[in-house]
Protein backbone atom coordinates (compact mmCIF):
# COMPACT_ATOMS: atom_id res chain seq x y z
CA UNK A 1 0.00 0.00 0.00
CA UNK A 2 1.75 3.51 -1.13
CA UNK A 3 0.86 6.57 1.01
CA UNK A 4 -0.54 9.16 -0.69
CA UNK A 5 -0.31 12.55 1.48
CA UNK A 6 -1.98 15.86 0.36
CA UNK A 7 -0.43 18.78 2.45
CA UNK A 8 -3.79 20.48 3.16
CA UNK A 9 -4.86 21.33 6.55
CA UNK A 10 -8.45 22.14 4.47
CA UNK A 11 -11.19 19.58 5.10
CA UNK A 12 -13.66 20.71 2.84
CA UNK A 13 -10.52 19.84 0.18
CA UNK A 14 -9.41 16.70 1.63
CA UNK A 15 -13.15 15.67 1.04
CA UNK A 16 -13.03 16.52 -2.74
CA UNK A 17 -9.71 15.14 -2.91
CA UNK A 18 -10.27 11.47 -1.51
CA UNK A 19 -13.37 11.47 -4.04
CA UNK A 20 -11.30 12.27 -6.68
CA UNK A 21 -8.32 10.17 -5.88
CA UNK A 22 -10.47 7.08 -4.45
CA UNK A 23 -8.97 3.48 -5.45
CA UNK A 24 -6.18 4.91 -7.60
CA UNK A 25 -3.20 2.20 -8.50
CA UNK A 26 -0.01 3.36 -8.74
CA UNK A 27 2.92 1.19 -10.13
CA UNK A 28 0.95 -1.84 -9.72
CA UNK A 29 0.27 -0.61 -5.88
CA UNK A 30 -2.95 0.66 -4.02
CA UNK A 31 -3.02 3.19 -2.57
CA UNK A 32 -4.10 4.99 1.02
CA UNK A 33 -5.11 8.85 1.23
CA UNK A 34 -4.11 11.28 4.10
CA UNK A 35 -4.26 14.22 5.35
CA UNK A 36 -0.96 16.06 6.62
CA UNK A 37 -2.77 15.86 10.14
CA UNK A 38 -3.68 12.34 9.55
CA UNK A 39 0.25 11.39 8.39
CA UNK A 40 1.15 13.64 11.58
CA UNK A 41 2.84 16.56 10.02
CA UNK A 42 2.79 20.21 10.66
CA UNK A 43 5.48 21.59 8.90
CA UNK A 44 5.82 25.53 8.57
CA UNK A 45 5.88 25.91 5.05
CA UNK A 46 6.70 29.85 3.40
CA UNK A 47 4.92 30.15 0.47
CA UNK A 48 7.31 32.13 -1.58
CA UNK A 49 6.99 31.37 -5.26
CA UNK A 50 5.71 33.88 -7.98
CA UNK A 51 3.56 31.57 -9.25
CA UNK A 52 0.89 28.87 -8.63
CA UNK A 53 3.09 26.34 -9.74
CA UNK A 54 5.72 27.34 -7.89
CA UNK A 55 4.07 27.58 -4.64
CA UNK A 56 2.51 23.98 -5.22
CA UNK A 57 5.84 22.53 -5.31
CA UNK A 58 7.11 24.57 -2.42
CA UNK A 59 4.62 22.92 -0.22
CA UNK A 60 4.69 19.63 -1.74
CA UNK A 61 8.35 19.53 -1.72
CA UNK A 62 8.44 20.37 2.38
CA UNK A 63 6.30 18.07 3.44
CA UNK A 64 8.12 15.08 0.84
CA UNK A 65 11.17 15.80 3.05
CA UNK A 66 9.41 14.58 6.09
CA UNK A 67 7.93 11.45 4.44
CA UNK A 68 10.60 9.98 2.19
CA UNK A 69 8.43 6.87 0.99
CA UNK A 70 5.06 8.56 0.20
CA UNK A 71 3.97 10.57 -2.66
CA UNK A 72 3.05 13.96 -2.29
CA UNK A 73 0.76 15.86 -3.41
CA UNK A 74 0.13 20.07 -2.72
CA UNK A 75 -2.23 22.67 -4.63
CA UNK A 76 -2.31 26.44 -4.90
CA UNK A 77 -5.07 28.04 -5.98
CA UNK A 78 -6.74 31.29 -6.60
CA UNK A 79 -9.20 34.20 -8.34
CA UNK A 80 -7.46 36.13 -11.51
CA UNK A 81 -9.66 38.93 -12.19
CA UNK A 82 -8.57 40.45 -15.52
CA UNK A 83 -9.80 44.07 -15.33
CA UNK A 84 -7.83 43.71 -11.99
CA UNK A 85 -4.59 43.25 -13.79
CA UNK A 86 -5.29 39.27 -12.88
CA UNK A 87 -5.31 40.31 -9.19
CA UNK A 88 -5.85 38.82 -6.20
CA UNK A 89 -4.13 35.53 -7.89
CA UNK A 90 -1.78 34.09 -5.87
CA UNK A 91 -2.44 36.24 -3.03
CA UNK A 92 -6.29 34.90 -3.35
CA UNK A 93 -6.01 33.81 0.16
CA UNK A 94 -3.94 36.78 1.72
CA UNK A 95 -6.19 39.62 0.29
CA UNK A 96 -6.91 42.50 2.32
CA UNK A 97 -5.66 40.43 5.15
CA UNK A 98 -5.49 36.45 5.91
CA UNK A 99 -8.29 37.04 8.57
CA UNK A 100 -10.33 39.76 6.93
CA UNK A 101 -14.19 37.56 5.61
CA UNK A 102 -14.59 36.87 2.56
CA UNK A 103 -17.96 38.77 2.47
CA UNK A 104 -15.68 41.81 3.21
CA UNK A 105 -12.95 40.61 0.28
CA UNK A 106 -15.94 39.78 -2.09
CA UNK A 107 -18.38 43.02 -2.11
CA UNK A 108 -14.67 44.73 -2.12
CA UNK A 109 -14.14 43.32 -5.99
CA UNK A 110 -17.70 43.88 -6.93
CA UNK A 111 -17.08 47.91 -6.18
CA UNK A 112 -13.84 48.09 -7.75
CA UNK A 113 -15.85 46.80 -11.06
CA UNK A 114 -18.46 49.22 -10.40
CA UNK A 115 -19.79 50.53 -14.09
CA UNK A 116 -18.07 47.68 -15.62
CA UNK A 117 -19.53 46.06 -18.83
CA UNK A 118 -20.02 42.32 -18.82
CA UNK A 119 -17.52 41.35 -21.41
CA UNK A 120 -14.75 42.72 -19.35
CA UNK A 121 -15.85 41.31 -16.19
CA UNK A 122 -13.93 38.12 -16.94
CA UNK A 123 -12.51 36.49 -14.23
CA UNK A 124 -11.14 32.69 -13.67
CA UNK A 125 -10.02 29.96 -10.52
CA UNK A 126 -6.97 28.48 -11.26
CA UNK A 127 -5.10 25.22 -9.34
CA UNK A 128 -1.63 23.70 -10.14
CA UNK A 129 -1.18 20.52 -8.49
CA UNK A 130 2.25 19.36 -7.87
CA UNK A 131 2.87 15.57 -6.94
CA UNK A 132 6.56 14.68 -5.73
CA UNK A 133 7.63 10.50 -5.99
CA UNK A 134 9.43 8.76 -4.04
CA UNK A 135 12.54 9.49 -6.22
CA UNK A 136 12.51 13.16 -5.89
CA UNK A 137 10.27 13.48 -9.63
CA UNK A 138 7.90 16.86 -9.26
CA UNK A 139 4.80 16.40 -11.87
CA UNK A 140 2.33 19.15 -11.89
CA UNK A 141 -0.81 19.98 -13.40
CA UNK A 142 -2.45 23.34 -13.84
CA UNK A 143 -6.57 24.26 -14.52
CA UNK A 144 -8.91 26.49 -14.61
CA UNK A 145 -12.40 27.46 -14.88
CA UNK A 146 -13.57 30.44 -16.91
CA UNK A 147 -16.19 33.07 -15.48
CA UNK A 148 -17.16 36.14 -14.53
CA UNK A 149 -17.49 38.57 -11.70
CA UNK A 150 -20.88 38.70 -10.65
CA UNK A 151 -22.75 42.16 -9.00
CA UNK A 152 -23.82 40.74 -6.05
CA UNK A 153 -23.09 37.77 -3.59
CA UNK A 154 -25.14 34.92 -4.66
CA UNK A 155 -25.39 31.43 -3.03
CA UNK A 156 -23.95 29.77 0.35
CA UNK A 157 -22.07 26.96 -0.92
CA UNK A 158 -18.80 26.34 -1.28
CA UNK A 159 -16.34 28.90 0.31
CA UNK A 160 -14.07 32.33 -0.11
CA UNK A 161 -14.90 33.77 -4.32
CA UNK A 162 -17.86 31.50 -4.91
CA UNK A 163 -20.49 33.84 -4.46
CA UNK A 164 -19.08 36.31 -6.70
CA UNK A 165 -17.82 34.36 -9.45
CA UNK A 166 -20.22 33.36 -11.79
CA UNK A 167 -19.98 30.19 -14.33
CA UNK A 168 -22.11 31.46 -17.57
CA UNK A 169 -22.79 28.29 -19.22
CA UNK A 170 -24.48 27.11 -15.84
CA UNK A 171 -26.08 31.35 -14.90
CA UNK A 172 -25.61 30.25 -11.91
CA UNK A 173 -21.97 31.09 -9.54
CA UNK A 174 -20.03 28.43 -8.09
CA UNK A 175 -21.76 29.21 -4.38
CA UNK A 176 -25.60 28.22 -5.94
CA UNK A 177 -23.64 24.78 -7.74
CA UNK A 178 -23.98 21.31 -5.37
CA UNK A 179 -20.63 19.95 -4.44
CA UNK A 180 -20.74 17.70 -6.91
CA UNK A 181 -21.53 20.06 -9.91
CA UNK A 182 -18.77 22.38 -8.55
CA UNK A 183 -16.28 19.28 -9.07
CA UNK A 184 -16.69 18.26 -12.58
CA UNK A 185 -15.96 21.49 -13.84
CA UNK A 186 -13.93 23.47 -11.01
CA UNK A 187 -9.78 24.29 -11.34
CA UNK A 188 -9.13 22.05 -8.50
CA UNK A 189 -11.33 18.99 -9.77
CA UNK A 190 -10.06 19.45 -13.52
CA UNK A 191 -6.34 19.48 -11.96
CA UNK A 192 -6.84 16.80 -9.24
CA UNK A 193 -8.10 14.16 -11.95
CA UNK A 194 -5.38 15.24 -14.46
CA UNK A 195 -2.51 14.72 -11.89
CA UNK A 196 -4.39 11.01 -11.43
CA UNK A 197 -4.31 10.61 -14.79
CA UNK A 198 -0.44 11.00 -14.61
CA UNK A 199 0.02 9.05 -11.52
CA UNK A 200 -1.56 6.01 -13.04
CA UNK A 201 0.61 6.56 -15.94
CA UNK A 202 -2.40 7.19 -18.43
CA UNK A 203 -0.43 9.98 -19.84
P1 LIG B 1 -4.89 28.06 -1.13
O1 LIG B 1 -5.56 27.20 -0.12
O2 LIG B 1 -3.58 28.61 -0.74
O3 LIG B 1 -4.84 27.41 -2.47
O4 LIG B 1 -5.82 29.35 -1.20
C1 LIG B 1 -6.48 29.71 -2.29
C2 LIG B 1 -7.45 30.84 -2.04
O5 LIG B 1 -8.02 31.11 -3.31
C3 LIG B 1 -8.60 30.47 -1.13
O6 LIG B 1 -8.39 30.87 0.17
C4 LIG B 1 -9.76 31.24 -1.77
O7 LIG B 1 -9.70 32.56 -1.36
C5 LIG B 1 -9.41 31.22 -3.24
N1 LIG B 1 -10.00 30.06 -3.92
C6 LIG B 1 -9.36 28.99 -4.47
N2 LIG B 1 -10.23 28.11 -4.98
C7 LIG B 1 -11.45 28.60 -4.74
C8 LIG B 1 -12.76 28.11 -5.02
O8 LIG B 1 -12.99 27.02 -5.55
N3 LIG B 1 -13.77 28.91 -4.60
C9 LIG B 1 -13.58 30.09 -3.97
N4 LIG B 1 -12.39 30.58 -3.68
C10 LIG B 1 -11.31 29.85 -4.07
Amino acid sequence: MRKIIFATGNEGKMREIRKILENMIVNGEETQILSMKEAGLNPDIVEDGQSFEENAAIKAKAVAELAKDAIVLADDSGLEVDYLGGEPGIYSARYLGEETPYSVKNSHIIKLLEGVAEAKRTARFVCAIAAVLPGGEVLCEKATIEGTIGYEEKGSNGFGYDPIFYVPSYARTTAELSEDEKNEISHRGKALRAIRERLEGKR
